[in-house]
């Protein structure tokens, strides 16, 4: 992975190689921290960089980071701008991952949330794809199970809480397969290792309830209203059983790494015709309209980072 020149580290933009921390942080040794995961688009035809709903994002990021006690004065807003600046510092001109991540800064020992010092910082890299078969991905339940609300709360992306999903990942590749769905304690199936998950059963998509362990998506808030909007298709959140997934007609994950990935085998098992079903076809092409910019009923899905700086500057 290339190293970016840039960091917001400290409350202001410094070179990368000045964001760091000590051994003892709490964070490093306790899991205690928050984070969060957006993607920005390159459109070289309007030579614009779409950043995908950052406010949303932000809005996630804090309500993680207030999970773990930790409050920022920073707005979603005023975090979007500094992401645009960071943006710009860098000049980037590609596809990029943009990694917010609050975290418990004292280096000390002792496990707990309150009066420990919180920090925040911001990085972005180039970034392409994340599934490498995401129109054809072959999955596995994974014998983990999901962290549970009373446990690590799943609907915050919780540093600590990520060991769970590096297991699930690593035992499924290092198996063969693309990719793990994982169960919850009631044994309903919760999400992927870092996405979540959509079903097509009998004409109808289907989706587990944010009561089921998962993390509430933005790329899933998205795509379920595309599901209802653009294809006028019934959209239902309710528990899914393993055995449906089994006997579904299509499946797919969703996530700003994942994108809109289709799942068309799990443990060894054909999903409908085994191959990329109408669906999620569909949904992967108006996305990627959406993403880059070029579908102008949900402009306002995208931040770009050029146009605004130039409209400040003026
Ligand atoms: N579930 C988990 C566990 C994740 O880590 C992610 C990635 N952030 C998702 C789902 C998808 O969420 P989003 O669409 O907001 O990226």
């Amino acid at each position: 992975m290339e190293f970016p020149k840039f960091a917001y580290f400290g409350g202001k933009i410094v070179p990368y190689s000045e964001a760091k921390v000590g051994v003892l942080t709490h964070a490093l040794n306790y899991g205690t921290a928050a984070f969060g995961g957006m993607r920005a688009y390159w459109n070289a035809e309007q030579e614009e960089l779409n950043i995908f709903r950052p406010i949303d994002h932000y809005r996630r990021f804090l309500s993680s980071s207030r999970l773990l006690m930790m409050e920022f004065d920073q707005t979603p807003e005023e975090l979007t701008q500094v992401t645009i600046e960071l943006l710009h510092a860098e000049g980037y001109r590609r596809n990029i991952y943009i990694r917010p991540l609050a975290f418990k800064a004292d280096e000390s020992i002792g496990v707990k949330l309150h009066d420990l010092r919180d920090e925040l910082s911001i990085v972005a890299v180039p970034f392409e794809r994340y599934v490498t078969n995401d129109t054809n991905a072959h999955v596995t339940f994974s014998s983990w199970r999901r962290v549970d609300d009373n446990m690590i709360p799943a609907r915050g992306k919780i540093s600590g809480s990520y060991a769970n999903s590096a297991f699930v990942k690593s035992d499924a590749v290092l198996a063969g397969f693309d990719e793990a769905l994982v169960l919850n304690q009631d044994g309903h199936v919760s999400e992927g290792s870092a996405m979540n998950i959509f079903m097509l059963r009998d004409g109808v998509v289907v989706t587990p309830p944010i009561t089921d362990n998962i993390l509430e998506g933005i790329t899933r808030r998205s795509v379920m209203e595309l599901i209802s909007k653009e294809l006028g298709l019934t959209l239902v959140e309710r528990p899914i059983d393993r055995t449906e997934v089994y006997l579904c007609d299509e499946f797919f994950m969703t996530g700003t790494a994942a994108q809109i990935t289709a799942v068309t085998r799990v443990d060894y098992r054909p999903i409908g015709t085994g191959v990329m079903g109408p669906i999620a076809t569909q949904l992967r092409r108006i996305f990627e309209d959406i993403v880059y910019g070029r579908h102008p009923k949900y402009r306002h899905w995208n931040t770009p980072v050029y146009a605004r700086v130039a409209d400040k500057a003026l």
